[in-house]
């Protein structure tokens, strides 16, 4: 199957209660061979309203962090662990992520194939590789059944946290380095 029917599939979706209240159905996007994937939490009202990932205030400083980095928003496949809003921006749970990851985000890792992927706070993080504590781990790789990962802080929480901001800077630079060496 190829991206773009899985895509259809999810927008059709109704496995969780979650596409009760959804207005768009937010896939991901990017190209479909990319080095870089980033996986977020949940899309937001911005997302929600136009079907794309983050490209409401937290997606605004991803995209110029990852410029600072000297790479391109444009190369990068950005996606997150539930495809549909959960309402009021409460936290996915976990029957809603396991299933759409199953359905989803687990056969989009396997078409693109990317050489890491860099997991945005603490959902994706424990959703993807069971780790939660982010302050420790972040920045860190981690290879899971032959796949690389690494932990960063989820750019809404650098907004709402200062003093975050330097080290997701940092830690960007180092998703760059990791494909640099590739
Ligand atoms: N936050 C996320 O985790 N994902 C989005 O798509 C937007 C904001």
């Amino acid at each position: 199957m190829k991206l773009q029917e899985l895509c259809k599939k999810a927008i059709d979706c109704n496995e969780c209660p979650l596409h009760e209240s959804k207005t768009n159905t937010v896939f991901g996007e990017g190209p479909d061979n990319a080095k870089i994937m980033l996986i977020g939490e949940a899309p937001g009202r911005n997302e929600d309203e136009t079907g794309r990932p983050f490209i409401g205030s937290s997606g605004k400083l991803l995209s110029e962090l990852i410029q600072e980095a000297g790479m391109d928003r444009s190369h990068i496949y950005i996606t997150s662990i539930v495809k549909c809003r959960p309402e009021n921006n409460r936290k996915p749970r976990k029957t809603e992520y396991s299933t759409c990851m199953e359905l989803f985000l687990t056969k989009q890792i396997e078409l693109i194939n990317p050489d890491i992927i860099g997991l945005l706070g603490n959902s994706a993080i424990y959703a993807l590789i069971g780790g939660n504590n982010i302050k420790k781990i972040h920045g860190q790789i981690y290879q899971v059944d032959g796949r690389k990962y690494m932990a960063l802080f989820h750019p809404a929480a650098a907004l709402y946290s200062r003093k975050l901001l330097p080290q997701l800077k940092e830690d960007m630079l180092k998703l760059k380095k990791e494909i640099d060496h590739h």
